[in-house]
């Protein structure tokens, strides 16, 4: 069995608990953030607004800013990576 991903490939959020994880599965990449409550991974636009507003919020990002950090966030990341889905 493969050991479960300790983060998440969209938004790189820790996941500690199998209910952490998409659709409460334990293979899943995702966070449960990032997937629908069946665990499929939300487009790319939802999840960048829902980033932005958590920077905004939480660290007080202006919002451009936090646009630019989540842009290039993002950009690192395994799940938006080689994708080239319009916004
Ligand atoms: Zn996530």
């Amino acid at each position: 069995m493969d050991r479960p991903r300790l983060f998440c490939d969209s938004c790189g959020m820790r996941m500690e608990e199998s209910g952490d994880h998409g659709g409460g599965k334990q293979d899943n990449p995702y966070c449960k953030n990032c997937c629908d409550e069946t665990g499929v991974l939300k487009p790319k636009s939802v999840i960048r607004e829902t980033l932005i507003k958590f920077y905004i919020e939480k660290y007080d990002y202006p919002k451009t800013a936090a646009e630019n950090f989540v842009d290039d966030f993002m950009a690192t990341m395994p799940a938006w990576q080689n994708k080239q889905e319009k916004l």
